[in-house]
């Protein structure tokens, strides 16, 4: 487990297209648990955004690439005068990589090579497959950093400190320029996404020119009217989430909830430090369900946190039954150096602990696929992710990328990534759904 985040100096230059290239690397650096340092000695590496307009910025942006080599050693080039490759080269053979512009995914590459991203189930905020490359329609944006939690099995407050939650108007411009960018999914991520604001007071922010609440209803509300989905991940079950309910119900934002609840018994929720009571939890999930029968609800849980019995597994099983909950993902607990869980008695042996993850997803599995069976016969509109010859495969409202199922249509179709197409779902299993296209061209 890392100690301190790898850290990332960023330096953009030139015009606002290369800005939106900027935001968008940063958007992903952030998502990933790259922590961005303002000055080139605290920075692990540097990524130069250049510019090679006219000569004047080419000549700033060569030198600006010599500044960061010389203070920090460890530079990523990109941007428009990327193109010309062998010319930055011959000036300084030291850089470790160059792209050309609108060539995120590469600079990735370059950064994922160079300075690993943090992995860990307990602190990183996008799925491990997706640490890879976001492809371009879909784009995670992150608007707050660090927790006022304490839950006793987590380093995040130690690793980030206090909730930190970025300003309203910042965040939208941001979810702007990635729309302009051709994002067509929008996956908002935090540690406590219900929580935004809270250190702001709530204060007011302009999106616009119109003032607006810094606070999650809000920033849902505007980011709904961009023409994108728009995905909100790790929502803690707070009553503020009430106030969503009613956007998701008249499609402004996507009826999916990526809730961690982490267990089903009381007694382990209170060792854990968490803050929710399953009773209201399950309450809560009914208001929701009767308000927006769409809701699909996403949960991670622990399996063989220290002192869990059979009871307790017992009663999360039976929480699992209640809630009914769409998607399921499930760890065995492992300790994370530095998290007040270890000091805990009564530590459940690595066997058993394989054993309760392994009957809690084949008990899920059968409701994860009664809830997706319910869908068979509906239209829906799905987003395409990839075109091959004989199918697409695509995702629903209720798939998030990388950690839900997918729909997959049969035959050869007319279609790229990121365009949104109408389906009827025919058939499903425990993960996936299979659907017809209706209208569009058959190739
Ligand atoms: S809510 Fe708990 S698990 Fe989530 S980041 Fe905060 S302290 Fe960690």
């Amino acid at each position: 487990m890392a100690e301190s985040l790898p850290t990332v100096g960023f330096v953009s230059l030139g015009c606002p297209k290369n800005l939106v290239d900027s935001e968008r690397i940063l958007t992903q650096l952030r998502a990933e648990g790259y922590a961005m340092v303002p000055d080139y000695d605290q920075a692990d590496l540097v990524i130069v955004n250049t510019c090679g307009f006219i000569d004047a910025a080419v000549e700033e942006s060569l030198e600006t690439i010599g500044e960061a080599l010389d203070a920090n050693g460890r530079v990523i080039v990109t941007g428009c005068l990327g193109v010309r490759a062998d010319e930055i080269r011959s000036r300084y053979p030291k850089v470790l990589g160059i792209t050309g512009p609108h060539a995120y995914e590469e600079v990735m590459a370059l950064v994922h090579d160079q300075l690993p991203a943090p992995h860990d189930p307990w602190i990183s905020l996008i799925p491990p497959q997706g640490i890879k490359l976001t492809p371009r329609h879909y784009a995670y944006l992150k608007i707050s950093e660090g927790c006022n939690h304490r839950c006793s099995f987590c380093i995040i407050p130690s690793l980030r400190g206090d909730l930190l939650s970025r300003p309203l108007g910042e965040v939208v411009a941001e979810a702007e320029r990635l729309v302009e960018s051709g994002v067509r999914e929008l996956l908002v991520v935090s540690q406590d996404t219900s929580a935004y604001g809270v250190d702001l007071k709530y204060r007011t922010d302009f999106v616009a020119g119109k003032p607006m609440a810094t606070r999650l209803a809000s920033l849902a509300r505007a980011l709904g009217e961009l023409p994108a989905w728009v995905r909100l991940h790790y929502v803690y079950p707070y009553p503020q989430v009430d106030q969503l309910i009613p956007l998701m119900a008249e499609g402004a934002i996507l009826p999916y909830l990526d809730m961690p609840l982490q267990h089903g018994s009381q007694r382990i929720l209170q060792s854990m430090g968490r803050p929710a009571a399953t009773e209201r939890v399950l309450e809560r999930l009914r208001d929701w369900r009767q308000e927006c029968p769409e809701l699909v609800i996403r949960s991670t849980f622990i399996v063989g946190y220290p002192g869990e019995t059979e009871q307790d597994f017992q009663e999360l099983l039976s929480f699992l039954e209640e809630a009914r909950l769409d998607r399921v993902g499930c760890f065995a607990y492992s300790p994370v150096q530095g998290a007040a869980a270890n000091r805990l008695p009564d530590q459940v042996p690595d066997a058993l602990k394989e054993e309760r993850l392994a009957r809690l997803m084949e008990f899920q599995s059968v409701i994860s696929a009664e809830k997706l069976s319910e869908k068979k016969g509906q239209r829906m509109i799905v987003l395409v992710d990839e075109v091959h010859e004989n199918h697409v495969i695509a995702r629903g409202p209720g798939d998030a990328p990388e950690i839900d199922g997918q729909v997959i249509i049969e035959g050869s179709w007319e279609v790229q990534p990121g365009d949104f197409v109408e389906v009827d779902i025919s058939g499903s299993d425990a993960h996936d759904l299979y659907a017809s296209m209706v209208g569009a061209d058959n190739t």
